[in-house]
């Protein structure tokens, strides 16, 4: 017999003691068990190769999104804009400065959040992705934050507020207040590219940025910063 089975039949022996002794499960230790990077690396290969919906045929390069695989904090805008679409990154165009420029005056860094969208290949001339395109693109999301496992959620704008709460209020009545999201927090703002075109609500979405960074601060307490 060799060393592996060894152990495997003393490991086997062990967990059969456990068993009946009442133990119906052992958890398996956390840093063994996640590779975020990797597994969103696979995640990457996918929406390289996705043909799920129409925008696959007019993109350049899908955009699965950017930053840090344990962020404690996502920012989910809609998706990707030209600029984004050329170099396949997430908010690397005008909104995307903006965007920068809050993450900046949060005290915080590009690398130590995670950026992506609700739909992961431009809408051609920018349009606003449609239900069924954003339906056959939600699943990347989920399994993103899946692994990501944020605390805060910052939804930039009406697509990305409304598709995460599944609602159809404006992004106005939203803004402004945590919600409750499959234990997170999502917090609703306006988009950046909207800021651009609107500076006076950069009061409101510099409201909720602080609202998050209260909560940001109490949740990184002595944890992971990367
Ligand atoms: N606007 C978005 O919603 N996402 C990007 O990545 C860029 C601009
Ligand atoms: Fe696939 Fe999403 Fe791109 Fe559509 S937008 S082709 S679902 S990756």
């Amino acid at each position: 017999m060799g060393d592996r089975e060894e152990i495997l039949k003393s490991l086997r022996g062990y967990l059969k003691h456990l068993r009946l002794m009442g133990v119906e499960f052992v958890p398996r230790p956390q840093a063994e068990r996640r590779d975020p990077q990797r597994e969103l690396e696979g995640i990457r290969e996918e929406v390289l190769r996705c043909k799920a919906c129409q925008l696959h045929a007019t993109r350049k390069n899908p955009v699965l999104g950017e930053g840090n695989p344990r962020a404690i904090l996502v920012f989910v805008g809609e998706a990707p804009g030209g600029e984004e679409d050329l170099q396949g990154r997430p908010f690397v165009g005008k909104a995307g400065e903006l965007l920068t420029r809050i993450i900046q005056a949060m005290g915080l860094k590009r690398e130590e959040v995670y950026i992506t969208n609700i739909v992961k290949c431009r809408p051609p001339g920018n349009r606003t992705p449609r239900p069924a395109e954003i339906e056959a693109c939600l699943p990347y999301l989920l399994r993103q934050l899946d692994i990501i496992r944020p605390k805060i959620i910052c939804a930039l704008g009406t697509v990305a507020a409304q598709t995460l709460l599944g609602t159809k209020e404006k992004i106005t009545s939203l803004r402004g207040q945590f919600h409750p999201w499959k234990g997170m927090l999502l917090m609703p703002t306006y988009h950046p590219a909207f800021l651009l075109r609107n500076p006076q609500y950069k009061r409101d979405v510099w409201e909720d940025v602080k609202m998050i960074m209260r909560e940001y601060e109490k949740l990184s307490q002595g944890r992971r910063n990367f």
